[in-house]
């Protein structure tokens, strides 16, 4: 019998009970999580998220898994400037067309610059916004007021992941730490920002890390409004680019365990959609996934076609 009553909204799991979920027989796993989809999501509904790169590569930071960082030499990224704010509505009027909930717009920064691009990037928003779509932004660390102008112009949620557990977070980003992650969390929250926030699994932690990035995330309290699980995408030139990527059952065995533990919230299946099949993808949602990014590139890196997402979704109907 389970320890806690699943659905239970918890702020003080631990990592061993996440631990123990985590390594629950897969259909077990599934089956429970499965229950508390139903018991606590809209059913049938997949939320659908376009994201774009709105400055591309040139970050200061050292991410092991991101082509963008200037640290690493990715192969196929060429940086970009800050787009234009009018070609970000446009891009976001064909996504509203493609059927996106949600526009996401990501900027490869440690943190925004102040002056004429954070204007433009709250043009972005205000754009975006006026055509019904929901907003998220993931510009990396923010100050108060920073996240004030951003919920004034009518962003809806703020992106910034915990990428992995704390003892593990080290061995992948070495520029910023855990703590400025939190800190910029509770900087967006603060401002009345929705957070989405999650993390990628296959950098070669350990069960157990990725046991306490979902424990760093139900301590959040409220907990974020939608949490991506990411598989890598290893990229060529970054240091995790001859990594495999994670078998799909990894991931479903790790979005069960985040809709267990955090039930009430988005379950967005992210990065790593290019390399699964649509079987996969069903057992994801089955786990508890109620979220997609659409769109043939994820940022910089590949995602499903559209192709594939057109044929996955009419196998859903
Ligand atoms: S993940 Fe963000 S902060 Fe890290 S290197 Fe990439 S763009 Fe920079």
């Amino acid at each position: 019998m389970p320890a806690t009553e699943d659905g239970e909204l918890r702020h003080d799991w631990t990592v061993e009970e996440i631990l123990d979920l985590h390594e629950t027989p897969i259909l077990e796993l599934v089956g429970r999580a499965n229950a508390t989809h139903r018991r606590f999501r809209p059913q049938g509904v997949i939320h659908k998220s376009a994201l774009i790169s709105v400055k591309t590569g040139g970050c200061s930071e050292d991410c092991a898994y991101c082509p963008q960082s200037a640290r690493h030499h990715a192969i196929d990224l060429t940086p970009t400037r800050l787009m234009n704010p009018a070609a970000v509505v446009e891009t976001a009027k064909a996504a509203l067309a493609a059927g996106a909930d949600r526009f996401c717009m990501g900027a490869a920064w440690r943190r925004p610059p102040k002056g004429a691009e954070f204007d433009a990037v709250l043009e972005m928003v205000r754009g975006v916004s006026a055509l019904g779509l929901e907003t998220c932004v993931t510009l990396g660390e923010l100050d108060a007021g920073q996240a004030t102008r951003l919920a004034e112009a009518g962003l809806t949620a703020y992106n910034h992941n915990l990428d992995t557990g704390p003892d593990y977070y080290e061995r992948i980003v070495t520029t910023h730490s855990h703590a400025d992650r939190l800190r910029t969390l509770g900087v967006a929250r603060a401002a009345g920002l929705q957070l989405c926030c999650g993390g990628i699994i296959g950098m070669g932690e350990t069960k157990r890390d990725r046991a306490a990035l979902l424990r760093e995330l139900t301590a959040l309290d409220p907990h974020p409004e939608g949490v991506p699980i990411n598989a890598l995408t290893p990229i060529p030139g970054t240091p995790l680019g001859d990594r495999p990527p994670p078998d799909p059952l990894d991931m479903a065995r790790m979005i069960a365990t985040t809709r267990l533990v955090l039930p009430t919230s988005f379950v967005r299946l992210s990065a790593g959609r290019a390399t699964m099949g649509r079987e996969a993808h069903i057992l994801c949602f089955l786990a508890g996934a109620d979220a997609v990014f659409l769109g043939d590139t994820l940022l910089t890196a590949p995602n499903a076609s559209a192709d594939h997402d057109a044929a996955l979704f009419a196998a859903l109907a």
